[in-house]
């Protein structure tokens, strides 16, 4: 008899080669057939075969059995049993530590199209497709052999021209390159002009080897210590030193002889098992379409140049499953995380649907892009952009940002294996500003240590790493490095708007100290006569409670503050922000935290001076009411969130949120808080249930997915819903239960949802009709209700509707219907809504 084990596919990147050679592995142990189900994709594949295992297309959370039959069935049973149970949800651990975001579920309106696809992790959001293309590898082992070396003085020369010639070719890269690429190319000339690299190539070289032979060892030699570092974000930096050196060796050898370029010539998705940022560099732009990594973290120069030319980028890709589809057209999914292959049509389509829905978003967006924030009754709340190293500051005012709200400077430090000197400081935020034309930039000092380490500080490990030696805490004793950048940024400010922020002041001693060192420091340059801002604003980010209660004192010595929300939070309720066994407890519309950003905002005002927020909850669009009711002068979140905060901003009116504000004060729980906010989205102005935005007639979709989607899009084009696919997922859900077509040619997809803003009832009047569930439909009418604030409305609308749909009259009304305005007044007339 045929034995049957039960389970569901646990593996986050689904059945790929490595889990699949484990599982083949194991059944090949048995004499017995044993065959993989996905229920899902309706595949059966024979589990002693790789791949035929990953052509069962298993996925996250598909349900699957695996059939065992033949004369070992029992010892075979009781093996898998145990694998399934106990070491398939570990068998692909590795692959996992790379993604170790959590994976995001795929829209039904994708999964059900049951595509090919690979997770990996996403470093650059957006969608592209393109055919798939290899960039080799630079391997310095493959190379080959070099001429026969010459005398020890002919060798050295070959290199020190060899340098010479790069750092001027690189020179000359800088100065016409797009601000976002400055910075490597600098990294690089840096690499050029370390004395130790060179010393290292000369050591090699009085042991008579080839110059060739000389830098690769070197390049051996600096990647190995990187590599050992233990560290990231150095073992990152490897790349770098790779590309540094086969330059060095194209200029001594000939680019022919060593050439890494790759022409493209149509829209392309390049895979590479690592791309050095000059190969990078290099690509045509107007080909490049995407980014397809094995190697490379999120801080790599080249996954750092990638962002700021805004190319969707996944690292940690299994190369091995896509080696069959190169030079096919692919789809990479940055926001999803995924590269899917074998596209189907239907595939291609959903992702011609994503396009057309991020064209129209940004056509819709565009108008806020140059103006000012401002809400309906013409307040002014400043909407800035979060940063963390200058190459982003150009991507920050493209997307709207009126100033820099806060500049990490963190990266600065951690991105090598020593500190930036003061002249790559100063030139770091000159870059910044030649993009800021005048416009603001808080430059915040490094808030180094706890938990973000940089290994040459040997700053030792802590058992609570947030409540440590961390930022102005650790500035006397790495007194250096803190004077160091003070001055850059000084000496900065004479080219533009700078403002200095100190992170994690607790107390008035630490403002008295930090004053005082600046004051010497601005007498040094005086004395030097160079040049500074001498009214360059001093600020603190309020993010220890203990400032709450000295903020008039603080007013009297510094000029403004920024509320640091993200650790305000974990301080203020005692919550570990990174644990997440007590998110639950960090919620920031606790009535406590709100009550103290209102006493915190209106104490400063009444002080004069100037306030703003820029933790994450600067972005949250759905608590963005009690930010305007509580006055602040500004928020600063990141890039991609400004235009739509800015959009959202237009529609608010400052007295009601300020009503809101205290009516959330008076709430006891959070919960009440969110009940409260989805209220206040209800009722705000003129927001029908129906809406000709959300009226479609004859559009262009061929199935029941289709339809769910482009509806769903629309509510997020008519500023109705945030997170279109979940609010899909919650439809999909009730489709689940009971297929929502009701006969005569209509369906009535519905749900109570926490993910629609405003409840809407949205109309599609097909041109042909698709099959839902068992049924053909042509009219679909779609109820998403807000959950907080439906009560019983949504069983009323849903019978109300299916008994008008018995009448025949009804719904000739509506089919016979030419325009989104008519089914409109039908609606609401027979609705009586
Ligand atoms: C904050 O704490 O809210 C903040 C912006 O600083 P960081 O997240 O860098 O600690
Ligand atoms: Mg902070």
């Amino acid at each position: 008899m045929v034995k049957k084990i039960t389970f569901a596919c646990v593996l986050p990147n689904g059945i790929h080669a490595r889990p699949a050679s484990n599982i083949e592995k194991i059944c090949k142990q048995f004499v017995s057939a044993i065959e993989w189900h996905n229920l899902r994709t309706n595949v059966t594949a024979d589990a002693k075969s790789v791949l035929s295992l990953i052509s069962s297309n298993t996925l996250l959370n598909d349900n699957c059995h695996l059939l065992i039959d033949g004369i070992d069935e029992e010892q075979a049973y009781q093996r898998l049993s145990t694998f399934i149970e106990n070491e398939f949800p570990f068998c692909d651990e590795a692959l996992t530590s790379t993604t170790d975001d959590e994976i995001t579920p795929l829209p039904r309106s994708l999964s059900n199209l049951n595509p090919h696809i690979i997770r990996a992790k996403a470093v650059c959001g957006g969608v592209a497709t393109g055919v798939l293309k290899q960039v080799a590898n630079i391997d310095l082992n493959k190379i080959g052999d070099f001429p026969a070396a010459e005398s020890i003085e002919k060798e050295q020369n070959k290199v020190k021209n060899a340098l010479t010639k790069l750092t001027k070719v690189i020179a000359l890269q800088i100065e016409c390159a797009a601000e976002t690429s400055k910075d490597i190319l600098s990294a690089h000339q840096a690499i050029l002009e370390d004395p130790s690299f060179y010393e290292l190539i000369e050591l090699n070289l009085s042991s008579n080897l080839t110059a060739g032979a000389a830098i690769i060892n070197t390049a051996k030699f600096f990647s190995d210590q990187l590599i050992n570092s233990g560290s990231e974000y150095l073992k990152e930096r490897v790349l770098d030193i790779r590309d540094v050196c086969f330059q060095l060796l194209q200029q001594i050898y000939g680019e022919n002889q060593f050439s890494a370029h790759q022409k493209l010539t149509a829209p392309t998705i390049c895979i590479a098992e690592e791309l050095t940022p000059s190969q990078f560099l290099e690509l045509d732009k107007k080909y490049l379409k995407g980014l397809l990594l094995v190697q490379g973290g999120t801080t790599s120069h080249t996954v750092i140049l990638a962002r700021s030319f805004n190319i969707p980028t996944l690292v940690g890709v299994d190369i091995e499953i896509l080696k069959n589809h190169m030079d096919k057209q692919v789809q990479i999914d940055g926001d999803l995380g995924f590269i899917a292959y074998n596209l189907s049509p239907q595939v291609m389509r959903y992702y011609q649907l994503e396009s057309n829905l991020n064209a129209k978003l940004a056509e819709k967006q565009k108008v806020f892009i140059d103006v000012a924030g401002t809400t309906a009754d013409g307040t002014k709340v400043e909407i800035a952009a979060n940063i963390a190293h200058s190459i982003e500051a150009q991507a920050a005012f493209n997307s709207g940002a009126e100033s820099i709200g806060l500049f990490r400077t963190e990266m600065l430090y951690m991105d090598r294996h020593n500190e930036p000197s003061e002249d790559e400081l100063y030139n770091t935020f000159c870059q910044a500003i030649e993009v800021a034309k005048q416009r603001t930039i808080i430059i915040r000092t490094f808030d180094i240590g706890g938990d973000k380490p940089v290994n040459y500080l040997n700053i030792p490990s802590e058992n609570n790493p947030f409540l440590g030696y961390r930022a102005v805490r650790i500035y006397q004793e790495y007194l250096t490095l803190f004077r160091t950048q003070l001055r850059a940024i000084l000496k900065a400010s004479a080219h533009g708007k700078l403002k200095i922020m100190i992170p994690m002041i607790s107390s008035m001693e630490e403002i008295l100290w930090i004053k005082e060192e600046l004051a010497n420091i601005k007498q040094s340059l005086r004395n030097q006569k160079i040049p500074f801002d001498e009214k360059i604003p001093l600020g603190i980010m309020l993010e220890v409670p203990s400032v709450m209660f000295i903020i008039d004192q603080c007013c009297e010595e510094i000029d403004f503050f920024s509320i640091g929300s993200n650790d305000l939070t974990q301080y203020l309720l005692a919550v570990d922000r990174d644990n997440a066994k007590v998110t639950k407890h960090y919620n920031s519309l606790n009535p406590a935290f709100l009550r103290g950003l209102d006493h915190i905002v209106k104490t400063v005002h009444h002080y004069g001076k100037w306030v703003g927020i820029c933790g994450e909850l600067a972005s949250k669009g759905s608590v963005l009411p009690l930010l305007v009711g509580l006055g602040l002068d500004e928020l600063s979140m990141n890039s991609p969130n400004i235009l739509a905060t800015k959009a959202r901003l237009a529609k608010l009116n400052r007295s009601d949120c300020r009503l809101l504000l205290n009516k959330a004060m008076d709430c006891r729980t959070s919960l009440e808080v969110e009940h409260l906010l989805a209220q206040f989205r209800m009722e705000q102005a003129e927001i029908p249930l129906i809406t000709t935005q959300t009226i479609t007639i004859a559009p262009d979709w061929l199935s029941k997915e289709e339809v769910i989607k482009g509806m769903t899009d629309n509510l997020l084009v008519a500023g109705r819903c945030r997170y279109p696919q979940k609010l899909a997922e919650d439809i999909w859900l009730r489709e689940d239960v009971f297929s929502t077509a009701l006969g005569f040619g209509f369906a009535i997809p519905h749900t109570k949802s926490e993910h629609i803003e405003q409840s809407t009832i949205s109309v599609t009047k097909l041109a042909t009709p698709i099959i839902w569930g068992e049924e053909e439909v042509n009219f679909v009418i779609m109820l998403t209700l807000n959950k907080h604030t439906a009560g019983d409305q949504h069983m009323r609308i849903f019978s109300k509707l299916a008994r008008r749909i018995m009448h025949e009259q009804f719904r000739t009304l509506l089919t016979t219907s030419t325009s989104a305005q008519e089914i409109e007044n039908i609606l609401i007339k027979e609705l009586e809504i």
